[in-house]
C-alpha cells in the first residue's frame, strides 16, 4: 500500500510556523517512504472558512517546498458525510440529544460534586418517543452524539475500554474510552464538527498515516472507534509536540509575526523555517539544513520530545544567515534576476557578497555599489587622501584576478609603510563607501581596472 499522509488545515487564517511543523512532518514522512501527500482543507465551517486563506495556504506550502499530490476541500464532500451519518444512525451508534449548553454545564457540576467523571451521562438515550416528539414540535433541533463502544451492552454502565496504538512519534499510546464523553458529530444546525468528516476522508482517500499535533491525542481514541464503527481499519497515527514561544505561549492564527507569510515577507528563507520547524524539540540539534532531502535524512519522528518545543524566533535569523552564506548561485539565480542582478558578473558577484548578507535581498545595494559606484563617504583626512592618490597611481596592470588585491596592497605597504586597518580601510571606503563588506580580493576583479580607477576620489 502506498504510504499516504495528509495535512488538514482549516482555512480560517494564515498558517504559522507551528502549522508548518505539522505540514513538514507529513511531507518528510512521505518523502522518506516514497508516499503521497494530500492537502485537505477542513472547511466544513463555511462561515469562517475563506477562499483567500486557502489560496494563501497553498502559496505558503509551495514556498516551503511542499508539493501536494492531491488537494481536496471538505466543503465539496458533504454528501459523503451525510451517507456516513445515515450508516451510523442505522447502526444505532449516532443518537439525538437536545440538551442546552447550560443544562450540560449543570449536569457536569452535579457529577463532579458526586465525584463521578465529568462526562456526558447519555441522558438523551433515556428520552421517550413522546419527549422527542415534544422537542421536535417545539421546533428544537437535536445535535447528534456518537455512542462510544465503552460498555458491554448497557450504555449506562460504561467500563474501562482501552484503545491502543503504536504512535509513529510518541510510541505506544493508550486512551480509555470510558474517560470521555460521546463526541458530538453533528450540530443542531446540521453542520459537522471536525471528528466525523476527518475520519470519513481518511478512509475514502486511503490515508495510511495521520500525523498531527499532540492536542489531538484524545480525539484519536474516539476516532479509532469511529473508524471501526464505519467498518474501516484505522490508519497509523503520529502526534508531534506543539511549538510554543519561549515563555510557553501557544501559537495561534493570530500570532501574526510568525505566520509563514510574514516570515517570507521578512526575507527569511524557506529552509531556515523548515530547519527550525522540524528540528526543534527533537534529539537533533537545530542547525541550518540546506535542502529538503537533507532534512528528510535527518528527520526521525520517534526522536521527537513529548514536551512542548519552546523556540526563540531569533533563531530564525541565525539559521537564515547560515543558509544565505552557503547558498549556491544556482539556487539564488532566479531571485537575483528579479532584482536586476544578471549577466556575466552575477555569479562571481553572488559568491563574493553572499557571506556578508543576513538576507538575500541585501545583495541589492551591493550590486549598486559594484555596478554604479560607492556609497557617499563622509570627509576624509588629508593623510588618507594622499594615501589614496598613491594607491590609485599604483594599480596593478591587467589581467585582474583573485590575487590582484594582494599584489596591490603589498606594493602599497612598501611604498607607504601603512599596514592593517590604516592600509585597507581607506581603500575599502573609496571602493565601496562602506566600512565592512565582502572581501576586497573578490570585489576587485568584479570592478575591473577601469571600474576601480573610476572610484578614485
Ligand atoms: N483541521 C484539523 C486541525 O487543524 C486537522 C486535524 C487532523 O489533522 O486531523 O486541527
Amino acid at each position: 500500500m502506498t504510504i499516504t499522509v495528509r495535512f488538514a488545515p482549516s482555512p480560517t487564517g494564515h498558517i504559522h510556523i507551528g502549522n508548518a511543523r505539522t505540514a513538514l512532518f507529513n511531507w518528510l514522512f512521505a518523502q522518506k517512504h516514497g508516499g503521497r501527500f494530500i492537502l485537505r482543507f477542513d472547511d466544513t465551517d463555511v462561515a469562517r472558512s475563506k477562499q483567500e486563506y486557502a489560496d494563501r495556504i497553498q502559496v505558503d506550502l509551495h514556498w516551503l517546498g511542499i508539493r501536494p499530490d492531491v488537494t481536496v476541500h471538505q466543503s465539496a464532500r458533504f454528501d459523503t458525510y451525510a451517507a456516513a451519518v445515515e450508516r451510523l444512525k442505522a447502526a444505532g451508534l449516532l443518537y439525538p440529544c437536545w440538551e442546552t449548553p447550560e443544562e450540560l454545564e449543570r449536569r457536569r457540576g452535579l457529577r463532579l460534586a458526586r465525584k463521578l467523571p465529568p462526562v456526558y451521562g447519555r441522558e438523551a438515550l433515556k428520552l421517550s418517543d413522546e419527549q422527542k416528539a415534544g422537542f421536535e414540535a417545539e421546533g428544537r433541533k437535536p445535535h447528534w452524539r456518537f455512542l462510544l463502544p465503552n460498555h458491554a451492552g448497557d450504555p449506562f454502565a460504561p467500563q474501562r475500554t482501552e484503545v491502543h496504538w503504536d504512535d509513529v512519534v510518541r510510541g505506544p499510546q493508550t486512551v480509555d474510552l470510558a474517560s470521555m464523553s460521546d463526541p458530538v458529530l453533528v450540530r443542531e444546525d446540521g453542520t459537522y464538527l471536525y471528528t466525523l468528516p476527518s475520519v470519513v476522508d481518511d478512509i475514502e482517500l486511503g490515508v495510511t498515516h495521520v500525523i498531527r499535533g499532540d492536542d489531538h491525542v484524545t480525539n484519536t481514541g474516539a476516532q479509532i472507534a469511529l473508524f471501526r464503527a464505519l467498518a474501516a481499519e484505522p490508519p497509523a497515527f503520529g502526534h508531534h509536540n506543539l511549538l510554543t514561544t519561549v515563555s510557553g505561549e501557544g501559537l495561534s492564527k493570530r500570532t501574526g509575526a510568525l505566520s509563514i507569510r510574514s516570515l517570507a515577507e521578512r526575507g527569511i528563507e524557506p529552509m531556515a523555517v523548515a530547519s527550525l520547524a522540524v528540528l526543534i524539540g527533537t534529539s537533533e540539534s537545530v542547525s541550518a539544513v540546506h535542502t529538503m532531502d537533507e532534512l528528510a535524512a535527518r528527520f526521525e519522528p520517534l526522536a521527537t520530545s513529548k514536551s512542548a518545543a519552546k523556540f526563540d524566533p531569533a533563531e530564525l535569523d541565525t539559521l537564515n544567515r547560515s543558509i544565505v552564506h552557503a547558498m549556491p548561485f544556482s539556487d539564488a539565480r532566479d531571485r537575483l534576476v528579479d532584482m536586476g542582478i544578471e549577466g556575466d558578473k552575477a555569479e562571481p558577484f553572488w559568491l563574493a557578497v553572499r557571506g556578508n548578507l543576513d538576507r538575500l535581498d541585501e545583495a541589492r545595494p551591493w550590486w549598486r555599489i559594484v555596478t554604479e559606484g560607492p556609497e557617499p563617504v563622509a570627509e576624509r583626512s588629508m593623510e588618507d587622501t594622499a594615501f589614496l592618490d598613491a594607491a590609485f597611481d599604483n594599480l596593478p596592470p591587467e589581467p585582474w584576478d583573485g590575487m590582484t588585491w594582494k599584489v596591490w596592497t603589498d606594493r602599497l605597504k612598501q611604498l607607504t609603510g601603512r599596514k592593517g586597518k590604516a592600509l585597507f580601510m581607506p581603500l575599502r571606503l573609496a571602493l565601496t563607501g562602506r566600512e565592512a563588506g565582502p572581501e576586497l580580493a573578490d570585489l576587485l576583479p568584479l570592478l575591473g581596472r577601469a571600474g576601480t580607477l573610476a572610484r578614485r576620489p
